[in-house]
């Protein structure tokens, strides 16, 4: 090897090495560089809306984003086969957001919605906190404590499903969609938009069919409308089935998060 060509090759090696580095210190901030950033920040906002929550998708064409939250918990690890098997059957598209605790509760059915090209799966946190950074509650349920729970919430369920499905998550909806504006902040140090909704489509899964259908056929165009895959025993699926024939003779078309940017 002649000398210039092996200084090019040193100086092309050096290179990469040196854009790597680069590379791995833009994506990665460490849970201790976060915890650090982010503590003794006092939140002045708790809601589902507050400021840089996601929304609605950013497009003006008649299209509708259907997602399903699988809570976990108590009364939340049902898993409703039903609404599955029209999302399959009617090829809907929709994006799913699942909590560490549900996916404990039904791995088998987990790897099934995986493998299908239709379902987009998202992070609805490790163990279905709000997304707090001094533990306010929401719907009775406390919230995470601290920075540093919050990162473990949210990542804790993201590295879960990158096990699990080969793909990180992009968006995170807080167990029971609430947060605070720090909280925000925190997902994106991490590298995720926190996403919850236009309107909620079947009121934590409590809405009569006929509720459900008047929701979605209210819902503007580019909405983002919550609704629940774990509660079988609800009417979520027959308030769907009720109203997607209808919202597609109006024009609408369905699409998952990832085929849009959030506003
Ligand atoms: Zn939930």
């Amino acid at each position: 090897m002649n000398r210039t060509l092996r200084i090019g090759l040193t100086l092309l090696s050096l290179f990469l090495l040196q854009n790597i580095d680069i590379g791995q210190c833009q994506q990665t901030r460490t849970k201790a560089e976060i915890v650090s950033a982010f503590t003794g920040r006092s939140p002045k906002e708790w809601g589902v809306r507050v400021t840089g929550v996601r929304t609605r998708l950013k497009t003006d064409q008649k299209v509708l984003a259907l997602t399903f939250d699988a809570c976990g918990g108590i009364r939340g690890t049902g898993y409703d086969a039903r609404l599955i098997e029209y999302l399959k059957n009617q090829n809907l598209p929709a994006t799913l957001f699942i909590s560490g605790r549900w996916i404990r509760a039904n791995g088998a059915i987990f790897n099934e919605l995986v493998s299908h090209p239709l379902f987009e799966i998202e992070n609805h946190g490790l163990n279905h906190k709000p997304c707090s950074v001094n533990g306010r509650s929401a719907h009775g349920i406390k919230g995470t404590g601290s920075v540093a729970e919050l990162v473990d919430e949210i990542e804790g369920n993201a590295i879960k499903i990158e096990e699990l499905t080969g793909r990180r998550p992009r968006y995170y909806r807080p167990g029971t969609s609430y947060c605070d504006e720090i909280g925000v902040e925190v997902a994106r140090a991490l590298g995720y938009e926190v996403v919850s909704f236009s309107l909620p489509g079947d009121g934590g899964a409590t809405y009569s069919k006929d509720q459900v259908k008047n929701a979605l056929l209210r819902a503007p165009a580019s909405s983002i409308i919550l609704m629940h895959m774990n509660h079988p025993e609800g009417e979520t699926a027959e308030g769907l089935m009720a109203a997607i024939p209808e919202l597609r003779k109006r024009g609408f078309r369905f699409a998952r998060l990832l085929e849009y940017d959030l506003r």
